[in-house]
């Protein structure tokens, strides 16, 4: 079976920069999504640096401040999503197509001040999936290259949804307690079902557990396995699954 690889990173710490030069090292695409400002604290890729890792991959916008839509009213919710593409387009000088809901958290409101944003396509926080996600504004992904305890995926998949189509994949990440050979066990999975295996990250969690080596280990086992004709953006793989949007 044929499976296209995607992956993602969200947040924009500067060890973004890192990401991207092993990505291109390995020759995969991937997509990554900034914020102008993190309110939380984490740092964030200046202009300049923002510009760097979009001379080679696609950018997605994460809001305006990293805000949690959930956790705000309409209104601010609505501003988050429009500031946060406005400006940072006016930072890269391009359109900027994707988003991310920061946390995984969203309501259907939020998807359709999204749309009306005029974003193409959404990405959610949704595991255990190999394929694209329900619709172009409810984006899945497969796994988080993060140490996870094994209640953490049961969580997930429990809240999630899409049950009967995630539980092989629930089934392999609780099958094998050390995280690392947990991804590799999952990819293979994938593999031999094929569809989309998506990996999202946060580069800040990759300085903080020296996983370096580890992801650079994973990238390279990909990029051995998938044939450059399915590897693909976020945003291309919105395309080929969704088709262009109508607007
Ligand atoms: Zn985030």
């Amino acid at each position: 079976m044929s499976l296209v690889f995607t992956c993602s990173a969200d947040d924009g710490h500067p060890a973004d920069l890192t990401l991207a030069g092993l990505l291109r090292e390995h020759g995969l695409p991937g997509t990554f999504y900034f914020p102008i400002r993190n309110q939380e604290g984490g740092p964030v890729l200046s202009g300049a640096g923002m510009r760097q890792v979009a001379a080679q991959f696609e950018i997605g916008s994460h809001t305006l401040d990293h805000q949690f839509l959930t956790r705000v009213g309409a209104a601010q919710a609505g501003a988050q999503i429009v500031r946060g593409k406005r400006e940072l387009e006016d930072r890269l000088g391009r359109r900027v197509a994707g988003f991310c809901y920061p946390g995984g958290r969203y309501r259907p409101l939020h998807i359709g001040q999204v749309r009306a944003a005029g974003f193409d396509y959404a990405r959610t926080t949704l595991n255990l999936c190999l394929d694209a996600g329900a619709n172009r504004y409810e984006m899945a992904t497969t796994c988080q290259f993060y140490p996870h305890a094994r209640a953490v995926y049961l969580r997930n998949y429990l809240r999630g949804g899409a049950w009967p189509q995630r539980a092989g994949m629930l089934l392999r990440a609780l099958g094998e307690p050390d995280w690392e050979r947990r991804l590799y066990a999952m990819f293979a999975a994938a593999e031999r079902r094929g569809g989309v295996f998506h990996l999202w990250l946060h580069t800040a969690d990759v300085e903080a557990q020296s996983a370096w080596p580890a992801l650079a280990g994973f990238l390279a086992h990909v990029a051995a396995r998938v044939p450059p004709s399915r590897r693909l953006s976020n945003g291309a793989l919105a395309l080929r699954s969704f088709g262009a949007l109508k607007r």
